[in-house]
């Protein structure tokens, strides 16, 4: 049995990690997208054959990690997805995003290259909305409860346990094999932060002949959440108290429900000025249903105030689905709080919020998030004066805020207390992490667990010992 990755190894996007059984029975875990500085891979062959693939795991909705499932499917795979209800809602929201983006871009590249003469040059989206209607349509799935181990073949059971990263989210554990030689693999997912408002913390897993862990923040401590919230509440405070606007730029899934759990509790509190609160993104309107579908994986703090099966309840909240309401916001002059997408201001209708607020300086403008290298949430986090926003110059004046302690992924203290929680842990794997934070997130692991890691390099096939797959168990052995 070996294990080969054919993305998220030694950088964070693009998970898509190949187990093969035997040379005839193969699965992967995740088919994400490579995002930012990789993204011409998505363009390029999977390295392996889509129609070979017997099963594909999908640890959680994020589309670094079910990004090229389509393509998957386009390509010739006929298996079978196993995943939880959560994310395969969410999937479907993040999919039919991503294609949708990827038509809108190809229909502007091509009129600008056809202006060149160079409109064969434009390579054609990797997916259309119609390819993604179609595998929802015609995939078979098999759905995993938390905790609840679910055989997929005589020889292969998978447990899928709450990673706490967003809704859905999941650590896989695989066990392979039949006898004395059977394994146990453990996939960590993306790990959520243990203190995250709307999520309970994550499961932990006791054993694993291999551990597959990601390693995002394998390199630092993220500041108490607690102080973050301090922070969030006082900038919101003095914001509306001149008599301005807050703008937040929030990403769909899971981070614009935690903004909205927080401001649900300073509400509660009396803590939170008076104010009209919008959540301007479709995306993330349609998440957050999603999100009230499914009490029971919401942690007992954020379903303790749900009312009429709404889990963010505040009286001063409005979805704007269209366009004109979202239009509309643009006429209040003071006392709102505007969280739209995308969370790094390269697209969507936070650009029209942030035109129309960044020039006054009773204004704020809120990061909740990380901002990528090159993109306008950047440019404003490094105190750009000046941004182009849709062809026209605006000068920055508003209060421009980054707040860092809301994260969704566990840090370095929370990753190796997790691994703590481990009775066996035989061999470690480094994944989804930029070089540089997992040669230093591997020395912390000799450091506090006296093991060493080994960081997976992208194609590189890691033998992971010989498996007795033949549906017998032989006598004998113990179970
Ligand atoms: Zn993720
Ligand atoms: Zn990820």
């Amino acid at each position: 049995m070996r294990l080969i990755s054919h993305g998220a190894a030694e950088t964070v996007t693009g998970s898509c990690h190949l187990l093969e059984i035997t040379s005839h029975f193969k699965l992967l875990v995740d088919c994400g997208m490579f995002q930012g500085l990789n993204e011409e891979l998505n363009y390029q062959p999977f390295g392996f054959d889509p129609a070979q693939i017997k099963l594909l795991l999908v640890t959680h909705a994020h589309l670094d990690h079910v990004g090229r499932i389509p393509l998957l499917v386009k390509q010739g795979f006929d298996g079978r997805i196993i995943t939880t209800r959560a994310t395969w809602e969410l999937m479907e929201i993040v999919l039919l995003d991503s294609a949708k983006l990827m038509e809108e871009d190809y229909r502007t590249q091509l009129r600008k290259a056809q202006r060149r003469g160079e409109a064969d040059l434009v390579p054609n989206p990797l997916y259309t909305q119609r390819d993604v209607r179609h595998l929802f349509e015609t995939v078979s799935v098999q759905f995993a409860d938390y905790n609840k181990p679910v055989r997929l073949t005589e020889f292969l059971t998978a447990t899928f346990r709450n990673a706490s990263h967003i809704l859905g989210s999941a650590t896989i554990s695989l066990h392979v094999g039949n006898g004395p030689d059977a394994k146990t693999l453990v996939f960590s997912g993306d790990l959520g932060n243990r203190n995250d408002p709307v999520l309970p913390p994550p499961d932990h897993v006791h054993e694993a002949d291999a551990l597959f862990i990601e390693s995002t923040y394998g390199d630092r401590n993220h500041r108490p959440i607690k102080d973050s919230i301090e922070e969030f509440r006082d900038t919101i405070t003095r914001t509306l108290k001149r008599g301005g606007n807050v703008i937040i730029p929030s990403f769909a899934i899971e981070r614009t429900q935690e903004v909205l759990c927080i401001l649900r509790d300073l509400e509660r509190q009396h803590r939170l000025p008076p104010c009209a609160i919008f959540v301007d993104s479709p995306m993330a309107t349609r998440a957050t249903r999603v999100y009230d579908r499914y009490p029971d994986l919401l942690s007992r703090h954020c379903t303790e105030h749900m009312r009429n099966g709404v889990a963010f309840d505040l009286p001063n909240l409005m979805f704007t689905e269209d366009v004109s309401a979202s239009r509309a916001i643009n006429a209040i002059e003071r006392g709102a709080i505007i969280i739209a997408g995308s969370g790094m201001c390269n697209g969507g209708r936070i650009l029209h919020h942030l035109k129309h607020r960044l020039w006054n300086r009773d204004n704020s403008v809120i990061f909740v998030g990380y901002q990528a290298q090159g993109t306008l949430g950047r440019k404003l986090v490094e105190g750009a004066q000046w941004v182009r926003i849709y062809n026209e110059d605006i000068r920055v004046k508003a209060e421009i805020v980054s707040i860092n302690g809301f994260s969704a992924h566990a840090d370095q203290r929370e990753l190796l207390d997790w691994m703590k929680h481990f009775h066996r842990l035989e061999q470690i794997f480094l994944i989804h992490g930029e070089i540089d934070k997992m040669h230093i997130f591997r020395a912390a692991i000799l450091k506090a667990l006296g093991k060493r890691a080994h960081i997976v390099k992208r194609g590189e096939s890691i033998w992971l010992g010989e498996v007795d797959i033949s549906g017998h168990p032989k006598h004998g052995h113990k179970r």
